[in-house]
């Protein structure tokens, strides 16, 4: 990456950043501005926060090994092409076949709904511990895929416009609740 994108790629998560702060946090050091922490990609130590990230989601009778495979079952409604997308070897090949499947018809208002009920369900024990320890931080899902909806997409043709970052700000919720 040249050193002009890696410029453009921060100003673009401290507008994030900005966007997204609570005036002030309390951490052991007392009370600090929040606005430049920022978590703005769900991998290395915070890969558990990827909706990629191996961990077993019990959601609607069936068991997904990611939550990835259970937001991709849910698309359909029909109940062979749910378990076909569960039974994808990989988050990944999950998602391939989540194109692939017929579309509930509600799928464009229930999709936010349903990743929140699907993410519930992971963030519970350790993995609840885990995201609670990220409250300093906002949470973007950067990434390079030009997913603008569920995170913010770095590419050079995305980076001077926010994404909507709708799975960062679900996890900031559930953070929170
Ligand atoms: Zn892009």
């Amino acid at each position: 990456m040249t050193a002009r994108k890696d410029e453009h790629m921060e100003a673009k998560l401290q507008r994030s950043a900005r966007r997204f702060a609570k005036p002030f946090v309390v951490n052991a050091m007392g009370i600090v501005p929040s606005g430049f922490r920022m978590i703005g990609e769900f991998k290395g130590q915070y890969y558990f926060l990827s909706n990629f990230y191996p961990c077993t989601i019990l959601y609607k009778g069936i068991t997904f090994p990611t939550a990835e495979h259970a937001f991709q079952a849910v698309k359909t409604s029909n109940p062979d092409e749910m378990a076909w997308v569960a039974q994808a070897s990989t988050p990944g090949k999950a998602k391939y076949r989540g194109r692939q499947v017929m579309l509930r018809p509600d799928w464009d208002y229930a999709r936010l709904k349903e990743m929140f009920n699907i993410l519930t369900i992971k963030f519970t024990g350790d993995l609840m511990s885990q995201l609670r320890a990220t409250d300093s931080h906002q949470l973007v899902e950067g990434n390079y895929w030009h997913d603008q909806f569920w995170g913010s997409c770095l590419c050079a043709r995305h980076v001077n416009i926010d994404g909507y970052n709708y799975l960062g700000k679900l996890l900031m919720h559930i953070r929170n609740s």
